[in-house]
């Protein structure tokens, strides 16, 4: 596990630390699951493909948001850690912590998330949707009490800007990043 000032980067779940009164909040995308052929370098390429034909940044990650969903409903995810996923969860309801995911996907993405996570074996675990907003927002609406009564939210993601937004919303001291780096190509 290598850490900087900010959060620490781990490419296991085994790594995260669990205490009582922590809530849990997990990014899907390059966290949890992956699929094979369609990770960063595959974003990278088709963005800059769009953004040679589109004549707007906005229109370009459209296009590649649009030829994202069209790839991976006829593609089955793979897990990024399967034990230390389900040891993740299984730990947290030892402890009786609450625990979400939260994906930056279109709730219109709703079904084939599902799809994908039963596939996985995810059943049970709660799925809220940002659809491109700040997924600080969306943990704020969800969580079932105020922020004072948890004593650390940890929070999952493979992106620094959720990351940030994160640590940003509710305030360094509240929250422990973990930024997962997993090794499927
Ligand atoms: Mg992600």
């Amino acid at each position: 596990m290598e850490s900087n000032s900010n959060y620490k980067t781990i490419n296991s779940f085994f790594d995260v630390e669990l205490k009582e009164d922590y809530l849990l909040v997990i990014d899907i995308d390059d966290t949890i699951l992956a699929y094979e052929g369609m990770t960063r370098k595959w974003w990278k390429e088709k963005m800059d493909h769009y953004l040679e034909i589109h004549d707007t940044y906005e229109k370009a990650d459209n296009a590649c948001i649009n030829n994202w969903k069209t790839h991976i409903e006829n593609k089955n995810p793979c897990h990024t850690d399967k034990d230390g996923f389900f040891d993740l969860i299984s730990r947290a309801k030892q402890l009786n912590l609450e625990y979400f995911i939260v994906t930056a996907r279109d709730k219109d993405h709703e079904e084939i998330t599902h799809e994908h996570l039963n596939y996985l074996g995810i059943i049970d675990v709660d799925v809220y949707f940002t659809s491109g907003e700040d997924k600080s927002q969306i943990i704020h609406t969800v969580m079932s009490k105020p922020l004072e009564c948890y004593k650390k939210i940890v929070f999952i993601d493979d992106l620094r800007e959720n990351l940030d937004d994160v640590k940003d919303y509710f305030g360094d001291e509240n929250v422990v990043c973990y930024k997962f780096k997993h090794s499927i190509d």
